[in-house]
């Protein structure tokens, strides 16, 4: 999508806040954790380039990404610190992720013949990097403890570097119905792990913690952690004092009187008296509003204060129903973060809408311009 550029519609973070967010999250690591930064999805929707330089000047040491395209992208920017991929890259563009220094992770026997060819094909000192996830629980990609040994074994033979073994938690952010399966994870996870050290010879990086592995189960941060949610300011206690970077800010572009009881938007759902004011604001589910908010109670900010939804969110627009008449045309509108004395969280719009705050936030989409603070 093209980006509007000359419409009132940004997302504005706050780079202070991720730089912030992760000195306080690496506070609870032990001394020696390194910190990894999560970057996938354009940062949650924040912009991996800036997000990813905060975070290295904050103390990340590392940059997960999910696909090469990311991969490449921060590269860019980002010239020496390690970037590794979450997801396997396609064995035909392994000399892309060598020529970029990418660290991948190899699921696939396939994948690593593939690598082991290039290496040889040319024939440096060179010795590429990679990192092995093993399967404990999650049933995403991870491989199974006895195809790690062999990939392990394999990646040696060549003179490969396992920098990382990880595995990722399926229920670290439940509280108690979810601690039961974190310790059989853990359990899984040291035991491949430490059989991987007696096939390389070395013990390479081991990594589990994302956000939540940190903050609720500190033995799962072994070596590094891999901050997403919370680097972004949510997810944890609120006595922790994260601040959630982003906002998504638009203006009122249009206010006006109904003129006899009427609904508003596609489908009239809902009939308001003669009289309401409506304000009409220049963004919609295009860029990542969820049209069925409005069926959700959902609210904006305006002057500090909450608006309701008056329908249906369109394409381009969202009309709410005004009932201070101090507003104005040109008013500040939030419909993520904060204004005034009022917040309006991704993590409560997401439980509004029956989802998680990360979906809200990776879900603005790239028509909405980012500015950084
Ligand atoms: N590690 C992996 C493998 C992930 O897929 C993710 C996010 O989905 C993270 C770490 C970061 O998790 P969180 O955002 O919950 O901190």
């Amino acid at each position: 999508m093209i980006p509007s550029l000359r419409r009132p519609t940004y997302v504005e973070v706050d780079l202070g806040a991720i730089r912030a967010n992760v000195i306080k999250l690496g506070s609870f690591a032990r001394g020696s954790v390194h910190i990894g930064a999560v970057v996938k999805a354009d940062a949650y929707g924040h912009g991996a380039r800036e997000v990813a330089h905060a975070a290295y000047e904050a103390g990340a040491e590392m940059f997960f990404v999910a696909t090469l395209d990311e991969a490449l992208s921060l590269r860019t920017s980002l010239p020496e610190p390690p970037i590794v991929m979450l997801g396997e890259p396609d064995s035909r563009y392994l000399d892309e992720v060598f020529e970029a220094n990418i660290t991948p992770t190899i699921h696939q026997m396939t994948t690593l013949k593939a690598m082991i060819a290039l290496t040889h094909s040319r024939h440096g000192s060179w010795r590429p990097a990679l990192h092995l996830e093993v399967e404990t629980g999650l049933h995403r990609l991870g491989s199974d403890t006895s195809s790690v040994l062999e990939l392990a074994a394999l990646a040696r033979a060549h003179g490969l570097e396992v920098a990382g073994v990880y595995s990722h938690l399926a229920r670290a952010d439940e509280g108690e119905p979810g601690r039961a399966s974190v310790f059989v994870q853990v359990a899984r996870l040291t035991k491949a792990y430490e059989r991987t050290c007696e096939v390389l010879g070395y013990r390479p990086l081991l990594h589990m913690a994302n956000t939540a592995g940190l903050l609720r189960y500190p033995e799962t941060a072994f070596d590094l952690v891999r901050l997403g949610i919370g680097m972004y300011g949510y997810e944890g206690p609120s006595t922790l004092g994260l601040r959630p970077a982003l906002r998504l800010v638009s203006r009122v572009v249009r206010l006006h009187e109904l003129d006899g009881d009427s609904g508003v938007s596609y489908g009239h759902r809902r009939s308001l008296p003669s009289g309401t004011t409506i304000a009409t604001i220049p963004i919609g589910y295009a860029d990542g509003v969820r049209r069925n908010l409005f069926d959700a109670g959902g609210q904006v900010l305006i002057r500090g204060r909450r608006h309701d939804l008056a329908g249906v969110v369109a394409m381009d627009h969202v009309m709410v129903v005004v009932d201070d008449q101090t507003v104005a045309v040109g008013d500040e509108v939030v419909l993520i973060g904060g204004q005034g004395d009022d917040f309006l969280g991704a993590d409560e719009i997401a439980s509004r809408l029956c989802t998680i705050s990360y979906e809200i936030l990776t879900g603005i989409s790239d028509r909405v311009p980012r500015r950084y603070r």
